[in-house]
């Protein structure tokens, strides 16, 4: 079988890549290795900028038929003093919220879109397993579905196979690996009567939870322990780690003591940064969690996923049209490089939150409370939050979506 462009991997970057292929008539398949969409946990909350894109595109309508909690704010309290703040209303743009989803409906929204249109294909259940090369130069992949092993030819490979990708190994790429210094341990508990709305950081002293509301009417809680700290963590039992938090965050007690019966009830989360050098070589192209795998603070993995394949449009679209055959790495440079600078802007702002969080001493602890006031304060503070909450659509370029 040939086709234009192969995408490995049905999550945000690889759906949302497949739609806007199909809206410009190319030949695209999407190959996802699970038959459905509720795989693994990824993240349910979606930037401004991500949602906008979604509502350009005329993928939201099917998302409010089933529902979000939006998201309009985000705060930072240590215990009850607030220390920063920000709102999407003050935002000069016409997306004044992000959303929080289960993932699954938006990959099926972006699916039913996309499969309107007769040059798209989606086949499920298929592990891309290999590349096809001529020479140096990618021309296809190889894939298992149901124990038959398949190829398709195609000029492009899109690999969006997320942070374990098969392809960035396949592909001889760079990558640089960096584990965090702490681990994470999430849970869900129902939301308590009254409760803000907008996503919540509380700190005391050397600790800090993240709270942030989930569809349709819970918390999802994250609290760090140190890095391999999980078996000590354990040990000392379910009732000192409801302590633990609720020291924080009191208001948490009573939904954790009905619901944290035990650890099957927290889920384990290692934390590493991946980042890969180059993400391009002939034929092939990676994009979202398997170019740059990012650390969950502030929820930007499937915003910038998104990101990267609304910006790679024109130049798939251009270089199918330069080029015969497989479109050479060197076509993508300018792409690279401007969606290296988001990455790194992201992942800068990201770890100095981390920084922030993982205070210890309460010399650290005390300047971290300066630090968020004065940047509360800063009138700077929109832009970079704009820049980060909203990325390639902060000035509403929406070029090539309607
Ligand atoms: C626990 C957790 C919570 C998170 N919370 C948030 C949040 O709230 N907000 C946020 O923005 N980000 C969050 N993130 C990050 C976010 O989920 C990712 O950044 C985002 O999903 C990346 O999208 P992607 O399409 O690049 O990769 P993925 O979402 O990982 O999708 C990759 C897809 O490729 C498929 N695949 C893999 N290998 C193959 C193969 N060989 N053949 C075929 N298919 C394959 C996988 O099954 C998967 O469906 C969270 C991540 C985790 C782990």
């Amino acid at each position: 079988m040939n086709r234009e462009v192969v995408i490995v991997g049905g999550g945000p970057a690889g759906m949302l890549m497949g739609l806007l292929l199909a809206k410009e008539k190319i030949q695209v398949t999407v190959l996802e290795k699970n038959t459905t969409f509720n795989r693994d946990f990824r993240g349910e909350t979606i930037a401004p900028g991500s949602v906008f894109l979604l509502k350009k595109l005329g993928v939201f309508k099917a998302l409010e038929e089933h529902g979000f909690i939006k998201v309009q704010k985000i705060k930072m309290y240590d215990r009850e003093e607030k220390l920063f703040s920000v709102n999407f209303d003050d935002f000069n743009h016409p997306q004044k919220f992000g959303i929080d989803i289960p993932q699954p409906v938006v990959l099926e929204a972006l699916k039913q879109k996309a499969s309107s249109y007769p040059n798209f294909e989606y086949i499920h259940g298929a592990t891309c397993t290999d590349l096809i090369k001529d020479g140096e130069k990618v021309v296809g992949i190889r894939y298992s579905k149901e124990k038959e092993e398949h190829q398709i030819k195609c000029r492009l490979v899109i690999g969006a196979e997320g942070r374990f990708s098969r392809l960035r190994t396949l592909g001889h790429f760079a990558v640089e690996k960096k584990e965090f210094s702490r681990d994470l341990i999430w849970f869900k508990v129902p939301k308590p009567e009254g409760w803000e709305e907008g996503n919540l950081i509380k700190v005391y002293k050397h600790d800090h939870v993240i709270i942030l509301p989930t569809y349709p009417n819970d918390l999802r809680v994250g609290t760090y322990i140190y890095l391999g700290g999980n078996r000590e963590t354990k040990a000392k039992g379910i009732a000192a780690f409801i302590d633990k938090v609720c020291m924080i965050e009191p208001r948490l007690r009573k939904p954790m003591e009905k619901h944290i019966k035990s650890w099957d009830d927290t889920t384990l989360l290692k934390i590493f940064t991946a980042h890969v050098d180059q993400w391009a070589k002939d034929g092939l192209i990676l994009i979202g969690d398997a170019a740059h795998t990012l650390s969950p603070i502030l929820g930007q993995g499937v915003n910038i996923a998104m990101q990267d394949a609304f910006e790679l449009l024109p130049y798939v679209n251009s270089g199918l049209k330069t080029y015969e055959g497989p479109l050479p790495a060197h076509h993508f440079d300018d792409y690279i490089s401007k969606r290296k600078k988001q990455v790194s802007f992201v992942a800068g702002f990201q770890e100095r939150q981390e920084q922030n969080l993982a205070a210890s001493t309460p010399f650290q602890c005390m300047l971290r409370k300066v630090k968020m006031k004065l940047l509360d304060k800063a009138p700077f503070k929109i832009k970079v939050m704009k820049k980060l909450q909203y990325g390639v659509v902060a000035n509403e370029t929406t070029e090539g979506l309607t």
